[in-house]
């Protein structure tokens, strides 16, 4: 018996919120609160036939600590889900923190306006002390730690498919195993097909901010930038085939880098089609990426704002795409003084998803594990004060979630490695 207040409505939300529906004896009740609230109405509307849990709508700006401190003591949730923006982050966790509620999100912060020169001092700090020049960094919300075990408050970050269930998938292969893992190579492999010659899977201006970020990995504690895209391997991934796939930077290494010191070298590789890099690579090169404002005709413009109303809305691919994901990790490492290699990886296909919940599968494989991540907040399993990353709880029970509600792990004990 709960009460969630989920922030946000977009095809994340969606499919989180429609798994949530299905698990009604722990979700009973359900505020859906988000900028646009008709499109709260509309999905209240459409999940109300199919199932027990009583779902209300508001509207809320979560920029303004206010008002969502307005909307948390009026209708008292057990738990707050960010699946709004990174942007929102610490303004939710704020409000969180002053009304005594549980928080998660699925996206470390980011700012939205990269200009401020508040942010952009500290910023250029870290860029020199860590090591990586990444926008997001865990570093503002762990500064929350002692605030949130002081109220006795547990917020779980990242809590999507990658980051997400891949720390989860390291903590198993710590816990289960290995005795010592030397190096981790997540792999996120897209081989759906939405036909359109470019469009992103999820929110364009976050996605292409990640993407055309310089690559980083981590060795031996250290971080190694490099510029993006410059390393390529191919990979032959169950269930979809042989794709080129490029290392990139990703949110979770900063994390499994802090708990897993141990480990020697960790890596995040996802695929790209030749036609997403060139479009991309184009409209960097024109300036349409840029967060900066310009002015054309007298109206302020930010660029990457105008080339997301112009490409197809992430949630509209759904009935065209086509193909499946295969998202894991492949360790290497020690068990009982011999050499080990394990893979354990989920495969999702993009038309199966939108069967069942009017989503394609990047949605889905994100909205799924913020179910799962809130009902072992809910049900006791993952609770303790504090701000934690996955791979800080135990990952069996949320494991066994994700086998049940439509992720199921795969396994390899002798798997390709990446070189
Ligand atoms: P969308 O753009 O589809 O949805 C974002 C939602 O947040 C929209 O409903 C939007 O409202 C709402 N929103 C934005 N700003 C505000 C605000 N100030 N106040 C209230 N509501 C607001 O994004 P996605 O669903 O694709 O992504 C959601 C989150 O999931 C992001 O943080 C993203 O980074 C994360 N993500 C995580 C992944 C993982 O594996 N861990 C993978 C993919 C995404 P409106 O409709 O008015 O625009």
């Amino acid at each position: 018996m709960s009460k969630v207040l989920v922030i946000g409505c977009g095809g994340v939300a969606s499919v989180a919120i429609s798994k949530c529906c299905q698990v009604s004896d722990v979700f009973t009740e359900l505020c859906i609160a988000s900028r646009t609230k008709s499109k709260c109405d509309a999905l209240a509307a459409k999940l109300a036939p199919t199932t027990r849990t009583k779902i209300t709508t508001a509207q809320v700006d979560a920029d303004d600590v206010q008002q969502l401190c307005d909307l948390i003591n009026s209708y008292k949730p057990d738990l707050v889900m960010n699946i709004a923006l990174p942007y929102q982050d610490l303004t939710i966790m704020d409000a969180c923190l002053a009304c005594g509620v549980n928080y998660m999100d699925t996206a470390n912060y980011e700012p939205e306006n990269t200009d401020d020169p508040a942010w952009r001092a500290i910023y250029e700090k870290r860029c020199k002390e860590a090591g990586f020049s990444a926008y997001f960094d865990y570093s503002w919300q762990w500064a929350y730690k002692k605030k949130f075990e002081d109220a006795g408050l547990t917020a779980l970050l990242g809590c999507g498919f990658d980051p997400g269930v891949t720390q989860a998938y390291c903590a198993y292969a710590a816990k289960h195993e290995f005795d010592s893992i030397d190096t981790i190579d997540i792999l996120d492999c897209n081989g759906g097909d939405h036909g359109y010659a470019f469009a992103t899977n999820f929110n364009p201006e976050i996605n292409l901010r990640e993407v055309s970020a310089p690559g980083s990995y981590m060795e031996n504690g250290k971080w190694v930038e490099i510029p993006p895209m410059s390393i390529k391997r191919e990979y032959n991934f169950d269930q979809v085939g042989q794709k080129d796939m490029y290392l990139l930077h990703h949110e979770e290494i900063e994390s499994l880098g802090k708990n897993l010191p141990d480990v020697k070298r960790i890596r995040f590789f996802m695929t790209f089609g030749q036609s997403y890099l060139d479009h991309m690579r184009c409209l960097e090169d024109v300036g349409m990426l840029s967060t900066t404002p310009i002015n054309y005709n007298g109206q302020e413009i930010v660029p990457i704002q105008f080339l997301k109303a112009l490409l197809p809305d992430p949630a509209s691919l759904g009935p065209r795409t086509k193909g499946k994901t295969n998202i894991g990790c492949i360790f290497t490492g020690k068990k009982d003084g011999k050499d080990k290699t394990y893979y354990i990886y989920n495969v999702c296909d993009h038309q199966e998803c939108y069967r069942e919940v009017g989503s394609q599968a990047i949605s889905y494989t994100t909205g799924v594990p913020a179910m799962c991540g809130a009902l072992m907040m809910l049900t006791g399993e993952w609770t303790k004060p504090g701000v934690y990353t996955v791979e800080e709880f135990n990952p069996d029970p949320f494991l066994d979630a994700l086998d049940k509600y439509g992720l199921p792990r795969s396994e390899n004990h002798n798997p390709v490695l990446v070189d």
